[in-house]
């Protein structure tokens, strides 16, 4: 990470002593070993300072560090997996409470749930359970935290299966503004848990979540690609084929430049291609029957699909997308994808800024739709697709470039959307964009906010302000 000037705010002494005198987990200021690594988050453009890291080990030590930043009236972050776009696990001057030591797993294959820490990324939730056959729906990459992914929503390959992640949560502990500690779930502070299911982390600290697990083992899945010059072709059978594809299929379609490595043929190397990421969740005996109509509506030119172990697939785009990169993303839920939507994306896509920039469609129909758009706080239920632009590169020098391309991108593309997009992937952009992501919902979260947090502690996130 680039160091830069940086004026850092020193907490008086005899405070920190009394905080430290309570905390069990290690407490970083600037100049301590261990400082810098742990302030450097998932996206590269990301350079903040916090005046003190608080490595949480236990409730015991969230409580602490709640209430210590609230009577010191600190800025305050959560970091959860540290993935967050624009870097809403951390801040500048402030006190971080950071979950990554807070790991604890425990499922129970009788009731097929699974109790998972507040620090857990879901590569780690997948170890745990794959040996019972069990799994949880997730997102798409392996090392995005369990928190900031659920707290938003979560959209992954199982979405159309089984849900998002937050309709299989089953409640959360949770550390409060004022550091008292509640459960929240269906029965217990209901209102909470419907605000957490999508409102992100607005309402405390989520210390841990319990899950519904499913028999989710080996799947059917990974990438089919072709050229770019096909992409029109594969878009309209997509769009056709997965509005009415049984349940247990996921597909979601994306721009890519092929990376110059096996696995991939050395005659598509860094060649723009397009593709459709499969999981097929049903029966592996009518997997190839179920494949055979999309390999025959339009052919791939490169095939990776079959049996695959539901982590492998989960982690299959870990080592290409690794820590450390410059990261800009932009994002809109659509109804559908209109010819001249279709037009405007092979227009931008083809034009992809660098090699790891890409553009995702996800499908979010089938299970995604069962609950209505005010049974919890993520609000389309009703939209089909989830679109994600995505700029990201190892080097800051491109970095005006691709986020142009982003831009333009999505203001094309926005005049066709749902009016709103997804809290989990956007930037830092303010308060209405973030009331566009909730519509009709934020008005109930601002009055949830108001009753949890109503001097807004937690703030450091795609924030709702407390309601009058
Ligand atoms: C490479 C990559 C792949 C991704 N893939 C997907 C995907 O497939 N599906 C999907 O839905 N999203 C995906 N995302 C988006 C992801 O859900 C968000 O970036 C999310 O914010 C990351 O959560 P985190 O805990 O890792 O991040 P953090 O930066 O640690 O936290 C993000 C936000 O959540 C809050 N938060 C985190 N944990 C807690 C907690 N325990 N209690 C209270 N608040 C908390 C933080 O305060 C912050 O506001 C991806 C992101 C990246 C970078």
């Amino acid at each position: 990470m680039m160091e830069q000037q940086h004026t850092t705010v020193t907490l008086e002494e005899t405070a920190f002593q009394e905080l430290a005198a309570r905390h069990a987990g290690a407490l970083l200021r600037p100049g301590d070993a261990g400082y810098e690594e742990a302030r450097a988050v998932y996206n590269g453009m990301i350079n903040k300072h916090p005046a003190l890291i608080v490595r949480g080990k236990d409730v015991a030590d969230v409580i602490a560090a709640v209430n210590f930043a609230r009577e010191h009236e600190l800025t305050l972050a959560i970091r959860g997996g540290g993935h967050n776009g624009p870097g809403l696990g951390t801040c500048d001057d402030g006190l971080v409470i950071d979950l990554t030591e807070m790991k604890g797993i425990r499922v129970d294959p009788v009731a097929r749930t699974v109790r998972v820490e507040g620090g857990c990324t879901w590569g780690e939730v997948d170890h745990a359970t794959h040996p019972f056959g069990l799994a949880t729906p997730s997102g798409f990459i392996s090392t995005t935290g369990v928190g900031g992914l659920t707290l938003g929503g979560g959209i992954g390959y199982l979405s159309r299966t089984l849900g998002l992640t937050i309709d299989n949560l089953l409640g959360v502990d949770m550390v409060l503004a004022d550091g008292s500690f509640v459960i929240a779930s269906a029965e217990e502070h209901a209102d909470l848990f419907w605000a957490v299911r999508g409102g992100g982390g607005n309402f405390g600290v989520v210390t841990s979540f319990l899950f519904q697990l499913h028999p989710i083992s080996t799947v059917y899945g990974g990438p089919m690609l072709w050229p770019i010059e096909q992409a029109a072709d594969v878009l309209k059978f997509w769009r056709g084929f997965i509005m009415q594809a049984p349940e247990e299929i996921n597909g979601w379609f994306a721009f890519i430049t092929v990376p110059p490595a096996p696995p991939f043929p050395e005659q598509f190397h860094l060649q723009k291609m397009c593709a459709i990421v499969w999981c097929y969740s049903g029966s592996l005996e009518q997997a190839n029957a179920m494949f055979q109509p999309i390999r025959e509506a339009v052919p791939p030119a490169v095939d990776f699909a079959g049996p695959i172990p539901w982590p492998v697939l989960q982690s299959l785009f870990d080592a290409l997308y690794p820590k450390g990169l410059q990261w800009y993303w932009k994002t809109d839920f659509f109804n559908d994808l209109s010819d001249k939507a279709i037009g405007l994306h092979l227009k931008y896509g083809a034009h992809l800024p660098t090699m790891h920039s890409t553009m995702h469609i996800y499908p979010i129909n089938g299970a995604v739709h069962r609950p209505g758009t005010s049974d919890t706080a993520f609000s389309f239920r009703d939209a089909n697709f989830a679109e994600v632009i995505v700029a990201v590169d190892p080097d800051p020098a491109n970095n005006e470039r691709m986020i142009e391309w982003a831009r333009d991108y999505w203001m094309a593309l926005h005049p066709y959307s749902a009016g709103g997009g997804y809290v989990n992937m956007m930037m830092d952009e303010g308060t209405d964009t973030v009331q566009a992501a909730y519509r009709d919902n934020y008005a109930k979260l601002a009055q949830i906010k108001a009753t949890y947090d109503p001097g807004n502690l937690f703030h450091v996130n795609q924030n709702i302000k407390p309601g009058k």
